[in-house]
């Protein structure tokens, strides 16, 4: 990436105008490992969040107000690869974009970083609504861990809201943690399914039905439109027999075709409803102050760890004890002690 060229304040300014080119600079400066545009990505977005956007974007401003009093949404999407993501996103995007949303799709996809091959961003997505003038659509940051790479993310979400786009997609394909990693920075959690096939065979990773808000049995179209009910009924039992959820409410699971559209009103009736749901008995906001407190653990302990290993004490008796370890002639727990201790991460003992 070039030298950043803008100052914050310019930053802020194009943001707050949504200007989808300095949007994107900002979101590159977000993902930038190099600490100057990190310190700079802190302060455009510190300066975000003391000025709170208080006008809609432009464009459609009449659509725009009759959405004004409800709050900014954030859609997790996952389901395995093939499922339909992209497609559902983008059916669902096309009705909220003519509902007068601005809508913001993000990604998260550690395959990228992995294996040098992104499992989300090869082919060719969502044309129509990159089409839109309501939509912005980035793929996955890269990064060689699940944690940048989601953190980035989430930063992310906070840019866009702030450009005037209150309706943001984060999605992923289910590697490493990455569900649970979105789950922990959206609203309402959306699993998409296959018609027909158990768990087992979608690879659908234990834990994960648990978390899901709405279930959607995707490619209820055609031929599949019995495979996708016995789907439905398979998942309605399972989703009975979870214990009840903290946000009060019961998941839902429906069927639709992303491809013709059928069905995808009803999911979105689905997600009015949560956020009925969960606004009324204050899980909403309950929800986003504990996912703040978690985001700002993670980036406390992955601070931590890097300031801890770059220090150079720290490396110099890691790789002098770390032999000794090894061999047996020092225990782990000692050597962990005596590296802390010479960082000065853990106080020395009192003298005996
Ligand atoms: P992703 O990998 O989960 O993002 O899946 P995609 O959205 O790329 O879809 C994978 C394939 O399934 C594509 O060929 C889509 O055209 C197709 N597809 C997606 N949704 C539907 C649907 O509702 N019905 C049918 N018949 N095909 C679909």
């Amino acid at each position: 990436m070039p030298r950043p060229q803008r100052s914050a304040e310019e930053y802020v300014r194009g943001i707050r105008a949504g200007d989808r080119v300095v949007l994107a600079q900002a979101i590159t400066l977000v993902e930038s490992a190099r600490p100057e545009h990190q310190v700079l990505a802190q302060t455009v977005i510190q300066q975000l969040l003391d000025t709170p956007n208080s006008k809609p974007k432009t464009q459609n401003s009449k659509l725009k107000t009759q959405n004004s009093k409800k709050p900014n949404l954030r859609i997790g999407v996952t389901g395995a690869p093939g499922v339909g993501k992209s497609t559902f996103i983008e059916a669902l995007g096309m009705l909220l974009v003519a509902q007068g949303r601005q809508v913001a799709v993000l990604a998260i996809d550690p395959s990228s970083s992995l294996s040098r091959g992104s499992i989300l961003g090869d082919k060719t997505r969502m044309e129509r609504l990159s089409a839109s003038e309501q939509a912005f659509i980035r793929p996955s940051p890269a990064g060689d861990s699940l944690g940048g790479v989601a953190r980035k993310t989430r930063e992310t979400i906070l840019l866009v809201e702030a450009a005037g786009y209150d309706t943001v997609f984060v999605e992923t394909v289910g590697v490493g943690q990455s569900e649970t990693a979105v789950h922990r920075m959206t609203d309402v959690f959306v699993l998409l399914l296959l018609p027909g096939a158990g768990d087992e065979l979608q690879g659908i990773k234990r834990g994960i039905v648990e978390m899901a808000d709405i279930l959607a049995v995707n490619k209820a179209d055609g031929d599949r439109i019995k495979l996708a009910n016995q789907a439905r009924a398979h998942y309605l039992n399972a989703t009975h027999l979870l214990p009840p959820a903290p946000s009060g409410w019961a998941p839902r699971v429906l069927a639709c075709s992303s491809q013709d559209g059928a069905g995808i009103p009803e999911v979105w009736a689905a997600m009015e409803e949560y956020w009925e749901c969960v606004q009324a008995n204050g899980f909403f906001t309950k929800n986003r102050r504990q996912q703040a407190q978690y985001w700002l653990q993670e980036a406390l302990e992955s601070g931590l760890r890097s300031a801890f290993y770059g220090h150079p004490e720290v490396k110099r008796q890691l790789a002098a004890l770390e032999p000794e370890v090894l061999a047996g002639r020092v225990s782990p727990f000692a050597a962990a002690a005596q590296v802390l201790r010479s960082a000065g991460f853990i106080p020395l003992p009192p003298e005996v």
